[in-house]
């Protein structure tokens, strides 16, 4: 089967070959290949399946709505207007007034697109500042952004006027600063780089950030940085874009990233898990004092998703009626005790995560052999013991997991024993 699919639709050398499996049903957080075996699926479409395969409600959304109407470009539609009643119902209620919603195209790269594109046309300003580590798509602007040099594809005469900014990571701080101090020392820096009117930096048109880096292998930003962060751009009147389309719809238990860290952001871009079932959506929120475009001046054809827009409704009343986010923050305190016996591990560099996304650093072993190489064998280890997990970080060196939001504490336990047989079958 894998070698028919080789020759045909996948046969691009782009295609990532890692996971070999070829996949025929899904049902909750499992999903069978085609010759019958039986996985715990922690990679869920890389996070947009937050209920899980197929859940049985959004499935009949999306039916019912099929039978009604599929597809309606830009036009008012009964389900586009609950979709986003339903989107500002999650707001918080200080920005809920304030806030615009925009229909992107179907991915969270369009997405992105557009709200880089929202903030040149707002401010007249051309430049943009993003974070060393980040990932924001694969469309031309959204990889120009994108700061994780290993997942862009460098082209010539790339979008100018992007400059990338150290990240508060301290396990990883170029100054090589103490983790204490670092986070302290990476937002004066931002903060001087910005105000300083001889550093050489034109003022930007937004600055772009997630407040997790999840492809960049799970880096949650310290809170002392997004807050600086936030407070000198919102000082010299810089849009702060802040791209939830990983950490968005619940993933780090509450409803967005931001409001754990206690800041609104200008403009929010969503996406994955908006429908909650992998039918595609994306869309940028933002404050009212950016709503710039005329009538018509962003398009794109495929925004009138009506299933989407079903099951996207469906989905943020399951999130409330089943307390999801509860899992997430119950379930992301499961996962970090299991894997606190990680710590202790000499390949292990650190173990890092927020709610129901967690990524495992490896270092390299003793022996040479790169943590690339360490987390491939992991990956290809806990797959062979029914369990889907991808790798992220610089270099992919980085195990993720991902699992659907309303994951049980049964199925979670098992992926966790697996994985920690796997680390702990590595040799050192
Ligand atoms: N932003 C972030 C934070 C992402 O994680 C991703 C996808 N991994 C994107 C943007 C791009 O989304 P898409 O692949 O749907 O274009």
């Amino acid at each position: 089967y894998l070698a028919r699919q080789a020759r045909t639709e996948s046969n691009a050398r782009s295609y990532p070959r890692g996971l070999p499996i070829a996949i025929e049903r899904g049902e909750g957080s499992f999903v069978r290949d085609v010759d019958g075996n039986v996985f715990i699926d922690f990679l869920a479409g890389a996070g947009v399946l937050s209920l899980g395969h197929n859940h049985p409600e959004l499935v009949r959304a999306m039916v019912e709505q099929a039978g009604v109407l599929t597809h309606a470009l830009d036009f008012p539609t009964p389900a586009k207007d609950a979709f986003v009643e339903a989107q500002f119902s999650m707001l918080p209620p200080a920005m809920r007034a304030r806030t615009k919603i925009h229909f992107c195209g179907p991915t969270g790269a369009n997405a992105v697109d557009a709200a880089i594109k929202l903030c040149k046309t707002a401010t007249g300003r051309g430049d943009i500042i993003s974070f060393q580590g980040g990932f924001h798509g694969a469309s031309h602007a959204a990889m120009a952004v994108t700061g994780l040099v290993s997942q862009k594809q460098p082209v010539a005469n790339g979008m100018p006027g992007v400059h990338f900014l150290p990240y508060s990571s301290c396990s990883r701080c170029p100054l090589g600063l103490r983790p204490d101090t670092c986070e302290t020392n990476c937002a004066t820096y931002f903060e001087n780089a910005l105000r300083d009117p001889n550093g050489g930096l034109p003022k930007p048109a937004a600055v772009i950030m997630e407040l997790v880096q999840g492809e960049g292998g799970v880096v949650p930003a310290r809170p002392e940085f997004v807050r600086r962060v936030r407070a000198v751009t919102a000082e010299l009147d810089i849009p702060l874009i802040v791209d939830e389309v990983q950490t968005g719809c619940g993933r780090t238990g509450t409803w967005f990233a931001f409001e754990r860290y206690g800041i609104a952001p200008d403009v929010v871009v969503a996406s994955k898990a908006l429908s909650g079932v992998g039918s595609p959506v994306a869309v940028i929120l933002y404050d009212e004092r950016l709503d710039v475009w005329s009538p018509g001046a962003h398009t794109g054809t495929f925004r009138g998703n009506q299933l989407a827009f079903a099951a996207g409704t469906e989905a943020v009343r399951i999130v409330r009626r089943d307390n999801i986010l509860g899992n997430v923050v119950a379930r992301g305190e499961q996962v970090a005790d299991r894997l606190s016996v990680l710590h202790a591990h000499p390949l292990v560099g650190e173990v890092r995560g927020m709610g129901l996304m967690w990524g495992i650093q490896l270092l390299d072993a003793p022996d040479g052999t790169p943590a690339s190489a360490l987390a491939a064998t992991v990956r290809t280890e806990v797959l062979n013991h029914g369990l889907i997990l991808e790798l992220g970080g610089r270099d992919d060196t980085v195990v993720r997991l991902l699992p659907p939001l309303n994951v049980t504490a049964e199925v979670l336990d098992t992926a966790c024993d697996i994985l920690i047989a796997a680390i702990g079958g590595l040799p050192h």
